[in-house]
């Protein structure tokens, strides 16, 4: 299949090695050079968007935000034939999925908005979670793309539903990993060692995927980044766009989100404090801190 990949950042250039792997013929877009270079390393054909798009099957965009995704769709939209199957796997606001895919369809284009869980790590190992939002028939014919490149591929629903997960799941992280952060602190000050109350909690109805996956604090679970100076991970910088598409989405819905906001409030000190490039588990740092 000839599939455009327009974005080859931390997630995208893995993402193209592994359609480069399942035998796929990958057209690499990016605005940066060493991007670029990098594709061409793992297989994939230096392009330039108009090449990419030129008879392409697929396209798959993996780009910052919502404003970078409605701009290169709409080149994409003139470009590529009306048969191709357009993937947006990048993280954005709801609006912008959803207008994007609108104007997909009436352009005569199957679209499905397709974010990912799991981070550079699941991206180059092709292990990566895709919450998938579109029409049946436009998920039926995402679906060998993106199982090139994840091993959990999910339909959430109609447009924009893939980004709708996506952002409600990442409040709930940061809600779960600030609440293990404060249970640690607070533990810690009372005269509790780590590693024991670890040992209770994650055995107890205080367990979350934040305490028995990635620990926030060094020593119970070796893998997680405590254990390596919080180096991302999932940086600090990530989480807050992430819960800022959250409350945005929130706010257009309606919807009472207390504990998102002060997540919300949390990360953006944090990151303020010049922690953005840091592991979101430092909160621990923070709240340890007071301040
Ligand atoms: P990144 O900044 O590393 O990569 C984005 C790439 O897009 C860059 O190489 C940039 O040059 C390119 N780009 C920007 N505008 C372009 C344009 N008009 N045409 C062509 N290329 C363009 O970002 P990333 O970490 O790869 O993240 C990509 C998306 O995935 C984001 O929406 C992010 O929120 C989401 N995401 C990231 C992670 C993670 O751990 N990094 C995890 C899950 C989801």
């Amino acid at each position: 299949m000839k599939i455009a990949v327009i974005g080859l950042g931390h997630m995208g250039s893995g993402m193209a090695a592994n359609l480069v792997k399942a035998g796929h013929s990958v057209h690499a877009v990016d605005l940066n050079p060493d991007a670029v270079a990098q594709a061409v390393a793992s297989g994939a054909i230096a392009a330039t968007l108009s090449q990419a798009c030129d008879e392409a099957e697929a396209v798959v965009t993996m780009l910052p935000a919502g404003q970078h995704v409605l701009a290169v769709h709409d080149d994409v939209r003139r470009l590529a034939p009306a048969g191709a199957i357009l993937i947006d796997s990048s993280t954005i606001d709801v609006d912008s999925a959803k207008k994007a895919i609108r104007l997909a369809s009436d352009a005569g284009f199957a679209m499905v908005d397709a974010p990912v869980s799991g981070g550079v790590a699941a991206a180059a190992a092709g292990a990566l979670t895709f919450m998938v939002g579109g029409s049946d028939q436009a998920f039926a014919a995402a679906r060998p793309v993106l199982e090139a490149m994840g091993k959990t591929i999910v339909h959430a629903g109609g447009a924009g539903a893939g980004q709708v997960a996506k952002v409600c799941n990442n409040m709930l992280l940061a809600i779960t990993m600030i609440g293990t952060c404060e249970a640690f602190a607070l533990a810690e000050k009372l005269g509790l060692k780590d590693q024991v109350f670890f040992d209770i909690a994650s055995k107890a109805s205080g367990q979350s995927w934040s305490m028995t996956s990635y620990c926030p604090v060094p020593g119970p679970v070796p893998a997680s980044p405590a254990n390596r100076d919080y180096q991302p991970g999932f940086a600090a910088g990530l989480m807050l766009k992430d819960l800022t598409l959250a409350m945005q989405a929130a706010a257009q819905a309606n919807a009472d989100t207390p504990l998102g906001a002060k997540a919300h409030a949390l990360y953006d000190a944090l990151c303020a404090q010049g922690h953005a490039g840091q592991d979101f588990s430092y909160m621990i740092e923070r709240i340890r801190r007071g301040a």
